[in-house]
């Protein structure tokens, strides 16, 4: 990285360097204000040497005030060659092309702001030599001031274009590559929990194949018997749990899709999360319509949903409520779960859904990589919207049942 920038700047300054010398050739060559060096020869030289000066230092200080400094020296240094020598028509073309400088810096404020400024500064200055006679000074220029003013405002327009084409080019690229990067690092999450939650399914096999060969054996005693019941269903669930990883992990493995009437599994699922004893001493508050119909498979639907609370339930305060809403809107299927908890960032939104992300102490940062995953397969959508301190709301949308099936 160090050294593409490097490289980077070297080209950098030997085009500057170039550009520079070339701008100096042009103060001395044929310049008849040299030999008496009058003001008009000062003026010149020190408004290039304010320019020049800027763009050496440009890359030392990338600030946003350096770059709008250096516009406003590039300004007017070509605004007082185009002053200074009126009988010279190629000044108009600088003066053209000052918002293309701020094309290099990449900056779209400043760009736009160049753009309108200099329309209006080089409509004003036309408008000046027109009415104040000044057409004798400005020969070349009063020829045709209109021509003139409609073709700046044409290349203007044209910077426009490329500027803005360019633009949208770049930020396409910059999404796509985002976009890359984070299904490149849920792909390989998802490997990887795949891999481990295949190495825990074979030994929960074993142990549980003996524990029903236990169960059987009338040489235990029926307490000890409970207790193996009670293993082997815990050992269930777990094998549960890691299928469900594992067709997660798989995307393309077909699942059943069921019709989910919202209401029902938001129901049981507070209900799972009171058994587990998640809620310390919240609550949830349930507010749902009853025409909610989805279709999905029901334990991964349950899944989202729980993943979801529990976030919302650890960001609350003790005591605090969660809301859960779902509503029809249109022809899909709303729901929304709502805290007043501790919030996120701009930032810290962004990063969500990147395994492994979390804040908690305790926390895996795979629940809402699950969660996204779930919602793409079934072809909605999430959103965060979340202020730190207030509190998060995290919307997702469904079709509705009847269009997809
Ligand atoms: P985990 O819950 O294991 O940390 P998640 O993927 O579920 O992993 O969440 C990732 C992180 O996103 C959390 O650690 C937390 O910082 C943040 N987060 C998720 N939901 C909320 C919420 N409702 N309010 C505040 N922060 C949240
Ligand atoms: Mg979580």
């Amino acid at each position: 990285m160090k050294k593409t920038n490097f490289k980077l700047k070297k080209k950098y300054y030997i085009g500057i360097g170039t550009a520079i010398a070339a701008m100096i050739t042009g103060l001395f060559w044929g310049n008849p204000h040299v030999a008496v060096m009058d003001s008009t020869f000062i003026l010149h030289a020190f408004f290039l040497a304010s320019f020049s000066f800027c763009l050496v230092l440009y890359p030392i200080f990338k600030s946003r005030i350096m770059k709008a400094v250096t516009l406003i020296t590039a300004s007017a240094y070509f605004y007082t060659i185009f002053f200074l020598y009126p009988d010279t028509w190629s000044t108009f073309i600088y003066i053209c092309l000052i918002p293309a400088v701020s094309i290099f810096f990449f900056d779209s404020v400043l760009f736009y702001f160049t753009l309108i400024l200099n329309s209006l500064f080089i409509t004003s200055v036309f408008g000046y030599i027109m009415f104040n006679r000044q057409s004798e000074l400005f020969f070349l220029t009063s020829q045709d001031v209109i021509g003139n003013i409609i073709n700046f405002l044409g290349s203007q327009l044209i910077l426009f274009v490329l500027y803005y084409v360019t633009y949208l080019r770049i930020k396409r690229q910059q999404d796509d590559y985002e976009h890359i990067q984070q299904s490149e690092r849920i792909k390989t999450a998802g490997q990887l929990a795949a891999a481990v939650a295949h190495e825990i399914r074979n030994p929960l096999t074993v142990v549980k194949g003996f524990l029903q060969l236990y169960e059987q054996d009338s040489s235990y005693n029926e307490e000890t018997k409970k207790h193996f019941a009670l293993m082997i269903d815990e050992l269930n669930t777990a094998e549960k749990v890691i299928s469900q990883f594992l067709t997660l992990s798989a995307p393309s493995k077909e699942v059943n899709m069921e019709k989910i009437k919202v209401k029902e599994s938001l129901y049981s699922v507070t209900g799972l999360l009171h058994s587990y004893g998640l809620l310390h001493a919240n609550q949830i508050k349930l507010e749902v319509e009853e025409e909610c119909l989805i279709a999905a498979n029901q334990m991964e639907f349950k899944q989202l949903c729980i993943n979801l609370i529990k976030n919302a339930i650890e960001a609350s305060e003790d005591g605090d409520s969660v809301l859960v809403r779902a509503k029809r809107v249109k022809k899909n299927v709303e729901i929304s779960v709502i805290d007043y908890g501790k919030g996120m960032s701009e930032t810290e939104i962004q990063s969500l859904g990147t395994p492994f992300y979390s804040l908690k102490s305790k926390g895996t940062g795979l629940g809402l990589m699950i969660c996204f995953n779930i919602v793409k397969k079934y072809k909605g959508t999430i959103r965060f919207q979340s202020v730190k301190e207030k509190g998060t709301t995290v919307t997702i949308q469904f079709p509705l049942y009847e269009d997809t099936v």
